[in-house]
């Protein structure tokens, strides 16, 4: 179990997490916020590798700067815009980041185990410079798995995947949420749609809600509309309201709307989804 105390960080100035609890257990959490939210600045204070101004993270009771190696050891990462040695082969890379983590005895099992499960055991002894990025990507996702981590961080994941590469990474994080915490930031709802246990909704530093994708799908019941409008109509309603979809069909638009009013009488109610929930806590992008 990881405890997130009150955690506060400031760049000079600027207040990037403001005061922020917040517990993980087993489970996928979706940390879904627009860019510039915090999320990636919460990861690398999780991560020990950014101190925070104020508060403490718990690990098993324990603040996790006071017994970071063995925290460490229980903890698997992919950042934000990670960068791999060219010039290894993926065997070679996933040695390396063995060696690394201190991961000892039978690696050569677990390394081909590794490639398996990421589809890429054809490419074992291939450059990781000839990878294509959804490849990368899932040496990434090997990587962070090497020393068989109790918490598992992915931080924009999926950035630069096409989609059925976005699909295969899905299922991937489905297969190693057993027993484990997964966390995964993103600002792409999609991401974190159908596979998150959780959804923490983050904006401006704060937490601003933690439920269930279905409770936030129902804490917004009542606030989503279709409204078909003409094309020039269109701007009214862009600049009036927080749209989540707009299907052109010849001379109309089919507008989602999100508004706690009904924005016109002939406007529909609609059953919310999370690009609702995203757009209703988050506001507009
Ligand atoms: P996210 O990952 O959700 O996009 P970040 O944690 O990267 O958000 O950034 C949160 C806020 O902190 C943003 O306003 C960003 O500009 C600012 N920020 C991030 N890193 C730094 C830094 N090294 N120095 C100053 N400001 C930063
Ligand atoms: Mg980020």
């Amino acid at each position: 179990m990881i405890e997130i105390k009150n955690i506060t960080k400031y760049y000079g100035k600027k207040k990037a997490i403001d005061n922020i609890s917040l517990t993980l257990t087993e489970g996928i959490y979706g940390l879904l916020g627009p860019n510039g939210a915090g999320k990636s600045t919460l990861i690398n204070i999780l991560v020990t590798a950014l101190s925070q101004t104020a508060g403490e993270v718990l690990y098993g009771g324990i603040d996790i700067r006071d017994k970071r190696s063995d925290y460490l050891s229980d903890l698997g990462f992919l950042p934000q815009n990670p960068r791999f040695y060219k010039n290894y082969t993926a065997e070679e890379f996933l040695k390396y980041m063995a060696a690394l983590k201190n991961v000892g005895g039978k690696i050569d099992g677990k390394i081909d185990e590794l490639l398996d499960f990421v589809n890429l055991a054809k490419e074992k002894k291939n450059k990781i410079g000839t990878f294509s990025g959804g490849m990368l990507q899932r040496i990434g996702v090997a990587q962070a798995l090497i020393n068989d981590p109790k918490i598992v961080i992915f931080d924009e994941p999926t950035a630069g995947l096409d989609p059925k590469e976005r699909i295969r990474f899905r299922n991937l994080l489905s297969e190693i949420s057993n027993n484990r915490t997964v966390i995964l930031a993103t600002h792409i709802v999609p991401d974190v749609e159908y596979i998150a246990n959780k959804v923490i909704l983050m904006n401006n530093g704060e937490i601003i809600k933690t439920d269930t994708p279905n409770e936030l799908m129902k804490s917004i019941d009542g606030n989503v509309w279709e409204l078909i409008v003409s094309v020039d109509e269109i701007e009214k309603y862009i600049t009036m309201y927080d749209i989540s979809n707009a299907y052109r069909e010849g001379d109309i638009y089919k507008l989602r709307i999100v508004s706690s009013e009904q924005p016109h009488e002939k406007a529909v109610s609609l059953s919310p989804i999370l690009e609702d929930v995203f757009l209703y806590y988050c506001g507009k992008q």
